[in-house]
């Protein structure tokens, strides 16, 4: 018979109840995970997954330039290719595995109806140089996502081209840019004002367009220091930017004076939308005096998160910023769908493209989705739902960790700092390590950078009670261990991860990105 601890998982009963006996094992491999070695170490070069006949005839229009080396690439058999990229995926954490609470970041689920709809041929058969006529569906489709962005943020236009929301950000403040150009003061405004709580992104992206940043103080209690803003807006400052809940998960109690007070100076307000989640529904941001902001459709919206690759982020813009958006857009004629994409149409203000077409269709398809099977009442509760989660993790573990800004409730996520491990020698990155033995991905650590030994925590509205109470018990079992001196468990964790601990430090300075071949190995390197 087996016990159950009190996370809920069985124990086995003989041997490995005594934690101290872990044989290594002989092949490397943990459970019925194999352990390999790099694709390119195996053995069988010279092999190949597939059989085709020999070419009738050897003639070849490249002349001199055909290959006489070998390629490069290991010869694999198509049961080996598969095993080798699934066991790959197995050693990633994954949404659809457990709970992933990076705060900020939020990974919600990608429900499969988003993904059964993007996979449609009428939308992932398409080539973005048809013909419009051919295309009316898609261009609808894009029309109508513009039209549940622009009504739920209370704004009068949207750029769907960006990419991200950091890509986002870069449109938001080339708006801006034009705007202050086409009233000329472009030369005097050269400041943009950013809170210390900002994503690193904000400050990166007002530097990339020109811009010298100044940062604006924040609060005891976690909030844009407004009497610091004031000071610092002038009319040398093109635009500020503010996350709102801002990255400590807490609200701007100041918003609408912060706008006032922006829009007084003659700058513009970039509201960094990716916290959005928390509002939706709920909130407008028109109605707040934002001028651009971003959404991020990966986390607001449910689509997958693309390491850097297939994302989107939708910029909603103000009357004042709209006729500087960058091409394309989609406008209904009556007569059926076009984009507007030339400076000879509508588009001879805008300040360019963002990218080579229109965006990304796939993330548009599954965001609609999300948005149509909620309803405008499903996406009210989504709010609702990711706030009262996070309220609730903060709330069940406040006796045992600290909360960076215990009072009041916060949003939609929740902040600790690592005061309670005081005297413990045990840091903020040791106890996320030790959640790697439980099963259990890391918050996002150290960030926001305001908020000593950071833990940030964001549950998103998509996990269950039963799931929220896994993850806090298996939290207070280590903030338990920790207090109670266990040192080790988390100084050696993660004792259960195919890598342990890396040099990070090196990876970061010093990658290797290529595989080398071993000296005097004949393999292609
Ligand atoms: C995620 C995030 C960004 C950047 O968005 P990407 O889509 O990752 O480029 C910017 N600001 C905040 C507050 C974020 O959480």
């Amino acid at each position: 018979m087996s016990t159950m601890n009190t996370v809920g998982r069985p124990t086995a009963p003989n041997a490995a109840s005594d934690a101290s006996y872990k044989p290594a094992t002989l092949t490397g491999g943990r459970g019925l995970l194999q352990d390999e070695p790099l694709i390119f170490e195996g053995e069988g070069w010279g092999k190949t997954g597939v059989d085709l006949p020999k070419p009738a005839s050897n003639g070849s229009d490249l002349g001199d330039l055909v290959r006489k080396d070998p390629i490069g690439l290991p010869g694999l058999s198509e049961p080996e290719a598969m095993r080798h990229y699934v066991r790959l995926s197995q050693k990633n954490h994954a949404i659809d595995l457990a709970l992933y609470p990076l705060g900020s970041c939020t990974m919600k689920h990608n429900p499969r109806l988003n993904e059964k709809m993007a996979r449609l041929p009428g939308f992932s058969d398409i080539h973005p140089l048809q013909p419009q006529s051919t295309v009316q569906g898609a261009l609808e489709l894009m029309d109508q996502l513009a039209h549940w962005l622009t009504t739920l943020t209370g704004m009068p236009a949207v750029a769907l081209s960006p990419k991200a929301g950091a890509h986002g950000e870069l449109c938001g403040l080339m708006a801006i840019r034009a705007a202050h150009e086409a009233k000329g003061e472009h030369e005097q405004r050269r400041k943009v004002l950013v809170p210390t709580s900002a994503h690193g992104t904000n400050p990166a992206t007002a530097a990339f367009v020109g811009y010298s940043v100044v940062e604006v103080a924040q609060t005891d209690d976690g909030r844009v220091d407004v009497a610091d803003l004031a000071s610092k807006l002038g009319p040398d400052v093109a635009a500020i930017m503010v996350t709102n809940p801002n990255t400590c998960g807490l609200f701007e109690r100041d918003i609408l004076e912060i706008s006032r007070l922006t829009h007084e100076a003659g700058a513009y307000f970039y509201c960094d939308g990716a916290n959005f989640n928390a509002i939706v529904g709920r909130v407008r941001p028109g109605d707040l005096g934002v001028d651009a902001m971003h959404i991020n459709l990966h986390k607001t919206f449910s689509t997958p998160h693309g390491g850097g690759g297939p994302g989107a982020g939708p910029v909603v813009l103000s009357e004042a910023l709209a006729p500087f958006a960058p091409a394309p857009w989609v406008v209904n004629t009556g007569d059926g769908y076009k984009l507007v994409e030339r400076e000879e149409d509508e588009a001879e203000q805008a300040f360019g493209r963002l990218c080579a077409f229109q965006g990304q269709m796939g993330m548009y398809v599954r965001a609609l989705s999300y948005m149509m099977s909620h309803g405008s009442d499903g996406l009210r509760q989504v709010a609702e739902d990711a706030v009262l989660n996070a309220n609730y993790i903060k709330a069940r573990l406040e006796d045992l960790m600290s909360p960076a800004f215990p009072e009041g409730p916060c949003m939609h996520e929740a902040l600790f700092d690592d005061e309670w491990l005081k005297g413990t020698d045990i840091t903020t990155l040791d106890f996320a390590k030790a959640m790697i033995d439980e099963g259990f991905h890391p918050m996002t650590m150290y960030f926001p950078l305001v908020v000593h030994g950071a833990m940030l925590i964001e549950p998103t509205e998509t996990e269950s009670k039963a799931e929220l109470d896994r993850f806090i018990e298996a939290m207070r079992l280590l903030a338990g261990a920790a207090k109670a001196g266990d040192v080790e468990r988390f100084k050696g964790a993660p004792f259960h991860a195919p890598l342990r601990r890396l040099d990070e430090t090196r990876a970061a300075r010093s990658p290797r990105l290529r595989w080398a071949a071993p000296e005097g190995s004949n393999r292609a390197g």
